[in-house]
């Protein structure tokens, strides 16, 4: 299987990782030593490497074809590298690069040395407000940056998320992304001669992540998402008539609370936009600017 994005092209190259940022440069595993499993996906394994020429660690992720086809996601993981690749953000997990075999795809990841942000929040409970808040904003940008680049994210959750050796959120998996800009000129032809509310329409997509951003800062501060239910069809009734209640415990301030009942709205262009979040007086008293949590 050949993957189609061509990334880095015209860059220079990064003094990180010799990387994919060299543009004639072919990877193959005898560039990587391997190291210590890190983890195990539905398609395959991650394991911690060390590009051999740069000494750069990394995260070499491994899927397997066969599984790829079978689930027929060869598409997603596609569109997952090509726009993965292209983006650059502190809070954002990169993607170096890739190469195959015969049998097997390579992702070239960023090591995310803390792990899951799900294991902690197990660990936890729930979050301090300042905890909270710090990842909050941090995702804001992160998601501002995204959205800017017509890209949506809209899987956004703690099974989604990977913690820095800073403690800086990482947000990976880029699986259920979209590149707005593109389907639309594939669709089209030109932008030129859409309505108004398909121009719009591109803000619209976006606040999907303002939603989910919401439902987490609910599950950060509560341990558990706000319209958890026995069933399925229990939880989409309570999505649907946005059945947002806040438990009297853990305690939780009413500015936070503000902030996420602002989120969670089901029209979504009255939901509180990303740049209004950062100025939001919950971010503003408890995010570390720097988006590290120190415990
Ligand atoms: P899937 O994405 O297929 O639904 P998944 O998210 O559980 O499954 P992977 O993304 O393949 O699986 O990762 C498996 C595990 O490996 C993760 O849960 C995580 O613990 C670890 N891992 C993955 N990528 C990294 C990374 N870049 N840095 C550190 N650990 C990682
Ligand atoms: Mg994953």
């Amino acid at each position: 299987m050949a993957i189609a994005a061509e990334s880095q092209a015209g860059e220079k190259p990064s003094s990180e990782v010799s990387a994919a940022s060299d543009k004639q440069r072919r990877w193959n595993l005898s560039d990587f030593d391997i190291g210590k499993p890190l983890g195990r996906g539905k398609f395959g394994h991650v394991y911690l490497a060390r590009e051999k020429k740069s000494n750069h660690i990394v995260a070499l992720k491994v899927l397997f074809k066969t599984q790829l086809k079978q689930s027929q996601v060869e598409h997603q993981l596609r569109r997952e590298v090509e726009i993965q690749s292209h983006l650059r953000h502190p809070n954002i997990l990169r993607l170096y690069g890739y190469f195959y075999d015969q049998t097997r795809v390579y992702l070239i990841l960023e090591y995310a040395a803390k792990g899951e942000l799900y294991k902690e929040l197990q660990k936890c409970k729930f979050f301090s407000e300042k905890r909270a808040a710090t990842y909050i904003s941090s995702l804001a940008r992160a998601l501002i940056y995204c959205h800017a680049k017509h890209v949506i994210h809209r899987d956004i959750k703690p099974e989604n998320l990977l913690i820095g050796a800073q403690g800086e959120l990482k947000i990976a998996d880029f699986g259920w992304s979209v590149h707005t800009f593109n389907r639309r000129r594939t669709m089209c032809g030109t932008l030129d001669y859409l309505p108004p509310e398909m121009v719009e329409s591109v803000e619209h997509d976006a606040s999907v992540d303002i939603w989910s951003l919401g439902v987490l800062c609910y599950e950060f501060l509560y341990g558990v998402p706000p319209f958890e239910a026995k069933e399925h069809s229990d939880t989409y009734r309570r999505i649907i008539k946005v059945d947002l209640k806040f438990p009297s415990k853990p305690i939780v301030s009413s500015s936070a609370k503000d902030l996420i009942s602002q989120m969670l709205v089901k029209e979504s262009s009255q939901r509180l936009p990303l740049h209004k979040l950062l100025e939001h007086p919950w971010i503003v008293q408890n995010a570390d600017p720097s988006g590290i949590y120190r415990g």
